[in-house]
């Protein structure tokens, strides 16, 4: 019976704890931990309410290496699945080595005080977890995560080299709110207002935040929405691991309201990471603004709407040009009548669920430290039209590629 540890009870965590839940074939023991393990048993009561099994919850400080690997050991757990923060990243993977067990995430290593996005932190553990013989599966989540895995599989089966990449998500959803990040505000805001990255003939290029937008139309009446280039951590992986690519972007889409709402906020300075002094007291002014933005993980009662992330590719096949565009829709509602979540969280939460389920089945276990596009598509593909998560791949003509305007 293979025994999975949870660590972080938010919005993913809470989509993880159910995905994993309804597959009780591999998921024989699920342990769900966090700081606050009230939220864990908040999570565990819901469990129980839907699908009638129990699962274990614990309290645990992640940054506490020592710890860890002691409920690591308690709960006999062979798998330990992050859906914590970016922080913990590091001291997650040591305590695994601790105690002999495998590792997931969902988002890059990121050190508190600088907003640097990039996995040379991780793929330094490489040897440690070969030595131990231990595997770490990186980024399983939606992107990165599914998007490389998109790629892996257009590789595989519809290219004989891949030239541009264009990874465009877009939610399409609304909450209601003046302002509101879908998934952990002090990770999103990092993140979207960090310098733009994109590859280019060999290297990275880079250019102001959001200082490149188009407008975007979803398939199945999705709608159109501006998206805006930004840097996105699949895209240092995907290009080393797959050395044709020319040309790899990353966009997103935002809305005006988001836009303007982050402008004021970054003007007035309540976007800083870095320690201020107020009334004696240091404070980060992003983990304020944190603390009083809604929780993502309570925007799913009020969430509608789809969002539609995918791929654009182009390369050659059988010395032809040749174009895809692979794609997911997602719902909202259906989401949050299924888990109790929302989109994001949704869609970050299966592909960690089915990551760890390639891990424990074997299919994806191998000693070492790997990103997702390293490992076979194909049972991770099938999977995601199990679990949720249904694809479509299209071919596009190459006018139709460029009409998708991501040049
Ligand atoms: P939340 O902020 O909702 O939840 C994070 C959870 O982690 C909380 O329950 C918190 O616990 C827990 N946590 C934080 N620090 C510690 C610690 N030191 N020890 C134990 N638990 C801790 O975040 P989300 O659920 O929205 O996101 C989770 C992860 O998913 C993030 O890493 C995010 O970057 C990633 N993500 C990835 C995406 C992808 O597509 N790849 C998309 C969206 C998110 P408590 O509250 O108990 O303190």
């Amino acid at each position: 019976m293979k025994k999975v540890l949870i660590i972080g009870a938010g919005g993913v965590g809470n989509v993880v704890a159910h995905k994993c839940a309804m597959v009780p074939e591999v998921f024989g023991e699920i342990t769900l931990a966090s700081r606050t393990v009230a939220k864990c048993e908040a999570i565990a009561a819901d469990v129980k309410a839907r699908t009638g099994r129990d699962i274990a919850t614990a309290a645990v400080d992640a940054d506490n290496v020592a710890e860890t690997a002691e409920l690591i050991r308690k709960t006999g757990a062979t798998l330990l699945i992050n859906v914590a923060l970016p922080y913990q990243d590091l001291s997650l993977m040591d305590a695994c080595l601790e105690a002999g067990c495998d590792y997931l995430d969902t988002a890059n290593y990121e050190p508190k005080d600088v907003a640097k996005f990039e996995y040379s932190w991780q793929w330094a553990y490489q040897q440690r977890f070969l030595d131990a013989g231990r595997s770490a599966l990186l980024g399983s989540g939606f992107d990165p995560g599914v998007t490389n895995v998109f790629t892996a599989w257009a590789l595989k089966h519809h290219f004989d080299e891949i030239h541009t990449l264009d990874i465009i998500d877009v939610n399409g959803g609304d909450h209601g709110h003046a302002f509101a990040t879908n998934f952990n505000p002090e990770i999103n805001i990092r993140e979207v207002t960090a310098e733009c990255r994109h590859w280019e003939d060999g290297e990275f290029v880079e250019t102001a935040p959001m200082s490149k937008h188009q407008a975007f139309t979803c398939p199945e009446e999705v709608g159109t929405y501006e998206i805006y280039r930004m840097y996105h951590e699949e895209l240092e992986s995907l290009v080393k691991h797959i050395p044709s690519i020319k040309r790899a972007q990353f966009w997103m889409s935002f809305s005006p309201n988001y836009l303007k709402h982050l402008e004021v906020l970054q003007n007035v300075g309540m976007t800083r990471i870095d320690e201020v002094e107020y009334q004696g007291q240091k404070i980060i002014p992003l983990q304020f603004l944190k603390a009083v933005l809604p929780n993502p993980g309570d925007l799913g009662e009020r969430t509608k709407g789809r969002t539609c992330i995918g791929n654009v590719i182009t390369g050659i096949k059988d010395g032809q040009p040749k174009a895809v565009y692979v794609y997911n829709i997602c719902d909202h509602e259906k989401c949050f009548e299924e888990v109790g979540s929302q989109a994001i969280s949704y869609t970050t939460g299966v592909p960690a669920m089915i990551g760890a389920k390639q891990m424990l089945e074997g299919a994806w276990r191998k000693d070492g430290v790997w990103n997702m596009e390293q490992h076979d598509p194909d049972p991770f593909m099938a999977d995601l039209n199990e679990h949720g998560l249904p694809w479509t791949c299209i071919e596009l003509t190459p006018e139709q590629a460029a009409s998708f305007a991501v040049a």
